[in-house]
């Protein structure tokens, strides 16, 4: 189990809503002290590229379902997205093809294995299991409308771009390495195609792919974006229409059960929010109707989840009220309303 350094901080009970403004405030830049000289972990080194990532930077943000956002550290640093795009993808797709197709034919149970498990395929006769693996993510992107690979891809950008609220480019350098180094995505999509379970050319979909890992955010853009899941689909800060809120609501849950790959009980168990992280260090945990946590700090753990993201998250969820989970009695409450 991940030391989350929460053991002495007392969990709040949520009350529908945020701490007052000056109290977040407060609270954000506590928490980025805590966790600022923590060390633990390392960056990912399996994509070239983000060997190169500078260790130390770390950065906070949170912004709420009113737009309003506290931005700690490096909060405004790029990073290439990775991993953290296949919540917002399968939100994009989900919304194209509905609730019944898209359960069915990617799924939302939990592997229990790595984020690029071949064996998780194997054991499912196919099934992707869940768009949080690689699997479920080539297969969830190759689902996106459009006649050609650039159609999907301009949509896949704009749809990522209106939740961050501004454009999002890509990291040339990141989706090079990756292109160059990503055999074993390849392997996935040309496993999935062999099993029927892929409609498009293997190669396109790992492009497609690819190049959705690398576009670039910071902490405060995966805050922003994942307040937008938070406030029903609805970006706080632009105030357009992303997706539905039945879509913003299936995300979450696919996030609870496996945004932190084979840790995501774990997550769930100290920071009691859906999450998701990605292997450059970005991280990003959505309180439903509050607002969400983005962070940034490259140090990974074993399963490719930010040491310091997960810790700061923890002591965010405890001190802001956060966990879904956590309740107290309606006779005590109604003791201290009097
Ligand atoms: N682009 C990375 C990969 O496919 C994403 C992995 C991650 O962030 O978990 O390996």
């Amino acid at each position: 189990m991940l030391d989350t350094h929460t053991a002495a901080v007392e969990q709040r009970v949520s009350t529908g809503s945020l701490p007052g403004w000056q109290d977040v405030d407060a609270l954000v830049r506590d928490a980025y002290e805590r966790e600022r000289d923590d060390r633990a972990g390392d960056v990912a080194r399996y994509i070239p590229s983000l060997a190169t990532a500078v260790p130390d930077q770390f950065g906070v943000a949170v912004v709420d379902v009113m737009g309003g956002a506290h931005d700690v550290g490096d909060a405004w640093t790029l990073f290439s997205i990775q991993s953290i795009s296949k919540a917002f993808v399968y939100a994009l797709v989900a919304d194209e093809v509905g609730h019944d197709a898209i359960g069915e034919r990617i799924g939302v149970n939990n592997t229990g294995l790595g984020f690029n498990s071949v064996m998780a395929i194997e054991l499912n006769e196919g099934h992707p299991m869940n768009p949080m693996v690689n699997a479920g993510a080539i297969a969830t992107t190759a689902l996106i409308p459009g006649a050609t690979a650039e159609e999907k891809w301009s949509r896949l950008a704009a749809a990522l771009s209106a939740f961050a609220g501004r454009h999002l480019a890509i990291d040339e350098a990141v989706y090079a390495s990756e292109s160059q180094s990503n055999d074993r995505n390849r392997a996935i999509a040309r496993l999935l195609l062999s099993y029927g379970r892929l409609d498009d050319d293997p190669a396109e979909a790992v492009d497609l792919y690819t190049r959705q890992c690398s576009l670039l955010v910071s902490a405060h853009d995966l805050a922003v974006m994942g307040a937008t899941l938070a406030d029903g689909g609805v970006n706080p800060v632009s105030g357009e229409q992303v997706v539905s809120g039945q879509v913003s609501r299936d995300t979450l849950a696919v996030l609870a059960a496996s945004g932190l790959y084979e840790h995501s009980g774990e997550w769930l168990f100290e920071i009691g929010v859906p999450g998701k992280s990605g292997v450059s260090g970005g991280l990003v945990a959505i309180a439903p109707g509050k607002g969400a946590i983005g962070t940034f700090s490259p140090r990974l753990d074993a399963a490719g989840n930010s040491v310091r993201g997960q810790r700061t998250a923890a002591h965010l969820s405890r001190v802001l009220g956060l966990n879904i989970f956590a309740s107290r009695s309606a006779g005590d409450a109604a003791v201290e309303d009097v």
